[in-house]
């Protein structure tokens, strides 16, 4: 999805802060170079990188910082808190005019999503007590006012289009008629669909300052595809010239886009994104929160608490080390039970789970975590013979018969507390060469 290899980037970018204690200038200088190598591999505007990455670097070398317990921490609120920043701030609603109707007016390229949109909004808006009616201003495209119509169809909104004969071929009269259609017939809303062009070009942006001149929308929605990468930034501030527009609208999010367009549109513009829409569907579609957004770009999850219990619970070595056994497959049933101890004194483990991106899907298997499974555990490896612990492979049948008894639990039990060990070891072998886990009914740990 959109934003997808950016994500794992900036996350792998921050993680690598997690095991830190003090920042040193080096460390924050890497890590912005890391972050600025990624936005721009994404395709955001070179400005904003810029002044992404001096914000975040003046900021994460800042006193604040250094007088900090986690600095990691820190520097990770602050990456999030200027992502927002970028992304415009604050979310900003719909705005609707004093005395209906309010009047809103989309613009864009040919092919953008406009028409599409145009349901979209509609379907929302009739969700939340409205009245809308659509306008096919866009008098270019031979099939524009049925696409509209179909449209209109779907989201169960009557579809203001020229009659035969009256204003065909005139989008401003066009236009006009529709918001006095629409005081007559109280509609509180009107949209406007105008026509685009596959180019930015000078008729098209007559065209629809124009309308805008005839109409006074209370809102100009500028659409904006996704996809279009780099020309992203041009397109915006060619629009914002010839029409201006006081909301921008970024579709077919849904799309592999880099998510450049994106995270740029909004600081080179100073206008703020109002809605994404994410499919073909009339459906997919959605106010845009910053805040929410910037951190689906960062799949925090909630790794800022994360980083902080991690901080207090392990040792920076023990942990690199533990990494390294991972990684080389000497991970053993000792430090299986050693681990377990230290993930006892970051209380509950499910919780912790819970706070680690991308372990959604673990959340049931979670949810029937016994955290007092973690005593006979703890029993069972107690009872095993050092050599036992290091190397599973010895557990023959009698030996297992053994640790049962030692440890009061049955030889079931044993058996299972080897599997998943050994599964977990697998799992954690593939994380530390940074595959994606397999967790075929993992269990208790
Ligand atoms: P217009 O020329 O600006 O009116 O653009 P349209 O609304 O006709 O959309 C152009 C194409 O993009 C159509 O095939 C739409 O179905 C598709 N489309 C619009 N919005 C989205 C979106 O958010 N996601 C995806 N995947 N496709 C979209």
């Amino acid at each position: 999805a959109t934003f997808g290899s950016l994500s794992e980037r900036l996350t792998d970018t921050l993680k690598n802060l997690r095991t830190k204690g003090k920042l040193s200038a080096s460390d924050v200088d890497g890590t912005v170079r890391e972050i600025r190598r990624a936005l721009l591999d994404a395709d955001v505007a070179f400005d904003v990188v810029k002044q992404f990455t001096n914000t975040v670097r003046e900021r994460a070398l800042g006193d604040d910082v250094n007088r900090a317990l986690n600095p990691a921490q820190q520097v990770v609120q602050i990456v999030n808190e200027e992502l927002v920043n970028i992304l415009g701030g604050e979310q900003r609603r719909l705005q609707f005019a004093k005395r209906p109707p309010t009047i809103i007016m989309l613009a864009g390229l040919q092919g953008a999503g406009k028409t599409t949109l145009a349901g979209k909004l509609a379907k929302w808006l009739v969700k939340d007590g409205h009245t809308p009616v659509l306008v096919a201003a866009d008098l270019q495209r031979p099939n524009a006012v049925n696409q509209l119509q179909v449209v209109g169809g779907q989201a169960g909104v009557p579809v203001f289009a020229p009659e035969p004969g009256n204003g065909v071929g005139n989008p401003v009269k066009v236009a006009k008629d529709a918001v006095k259609y629409a005081e007559t017939k109280l509609h509180d809303v009107v949209i406007v669909d105008t026509a685009g062009r596959l180019g930015v070009d000078r008729d098209m942006m007559k065209q629809a300052a124009d309308i805008r001149k005839a109409i006074d929308p209370d809102e100009v929605l500028f659409v904006i595809d996704a996809m279009i990468g780099q020309d992203a930034v041009a397109t915006a501030k060619a629009f914002q010239e010839g029409v201006d527009f006081t909301g921008v609208v970024l579709s077919k999010l849904d799309g592999d886009a880099r998510g450049g367009a994106a995270l740029s549109v909004a600081s080179v513009t100073g206008r703020p994104i109002i809605f994404a829409s994410t499919g073909e569907s009339l459906d997919d579609f959605e106010p845009f929160y910053p805040d929410r957004m910037a951190s689906r770009i960062l799949d925090l999850g909630d790794i800022l608490t994360l980083i902080e219990q991690a901080q207090e619970a392990f040792d920076e070595d023990e942990a690199r080390e533990m990494a390294e056994k991972f990684a080389t497959d000497t991970f053993t049933l000792e430090d299986f039970l050693k681990q377990m101890q230290q993930l006892k004194n970051m209380g509950s483990i499910k919780k912790m789970m819970g706070m680690l991106p991308g372990m959604g899907q673990m959340k049931q298997q979670l949810e029937n975590f016994d955290e007092s499974e973690l005593v006979r555990t703890e029993a069972i490896i107690q009872s095993m013979t050092p050599a036992e612990r290091r190397n599973s492979k010895l557990l023959n049948g009698s030996r297992r018969l053994r640790i049962a008894r030692g440890s009061g639990t049955t030889v079931t039990e044993v058996n299972a507390l080897v599997n998943r060990f050994e599964q977990a070891a697998k799992m954690m072998k593939t994380v530390a060469k940074g595959g994606v886990p397999q967790m075929p009914g993992m269990g208790p740990i």
